[in-house]
């Protein structure tokens, strides 16, 4: 194991001993396919689910994962034809057993920050889907709440805005300006800092650099 391995798997322990204090299960895989297998493993065949825009959950081949294995009901956006169908797949996805997404940003003590231009992602974290599996990078780690809030807003919203292309402030020279666009993708600031005892929550933390 290389000090990079070693240090990863050290601070990803830390952060799953902290989440656990929050009612919330977090497991470590090292890389992207060991945390495919852990994700579907954690999902009994014959469930139904969906996930919010994630650049983590696509680039590392989860999507694609799931929908080879044809053992899931999957409530896929990228295949809807119209917008309103767009939308159906957003309230198909309250009714999910599992739902998965990235984090823009966590701290070290748990805290779960993610940033959202439409709401439909943070409104299916907070409630609805039956679980929510997180898969986080271990760059999305960040040394405390006000640090991830800081990363969420200053680092991934901006990256964000320029993959989508988006008329904001922050698309012309990478820096957030706090805008109140009508194009922001911060409309929605949503930070879970606690759960129920029920298992409802669950992080997967991986051992390389994922997403924004
Ligand atoms: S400038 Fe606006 S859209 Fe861009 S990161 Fe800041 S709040 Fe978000």
């Amino acid at each position: 194991m290389t000090p990079i391995e070693l240090r990863n798997e050290l601070l990803a322990n830390k952060v799953i001993k902290s989440l656990s204090t929050r009612h919330i299960d977090g497991y470590y895989c090292a890389t992207s396919s060991e945390a495919i297998n852990k994700v579907l493993t954690l999902m009994p065949k014959g469930s139904s689910v969906s996930w919010g825009g994630s650049m983590t959950i696509r680039d590392m081949g989860l999507i694609e994962a799931l929908h080879k294995t044809e053992s899931y009901t999957v409530f896929d956006r990228d295949l809807a034809q119209t917008p309103e169908e767009v939308q159906a797949i957003y309230r198909q996805a309250f009714g999910a057993d599992f739902y998965l997404s990235s984090v823009n940003a966590m701290s070290e003590q748990g805290d779960i920050v993610n940033i959202d231009g439409n709401g439909n992602r943070v409104a299916a974290i907070a409630w609805g889907p039956k679980k929510v599996i997180f898969v986080v990078g271990i760059n999305k780690i960040a040394k405390d709440l006000d640090a991830a809030v800081k990363r969420a807003r200053g680092t991934a919203a901006p990256i964000n805005t320029v993959r989508l292309n988006r008329d904001t402030p922050c698309t012309l020279d990478g820096v957030c300006h706090d805008c109140h666009s009508a194009n922001s993708i911060c409309n929605q600031i949503h930070i879970i800092r606690n759960s129920y005892d029920n298992g409802r929550f669950c992080v997967v933390i991986v051992g390389e650099e994922l997403g924004y």
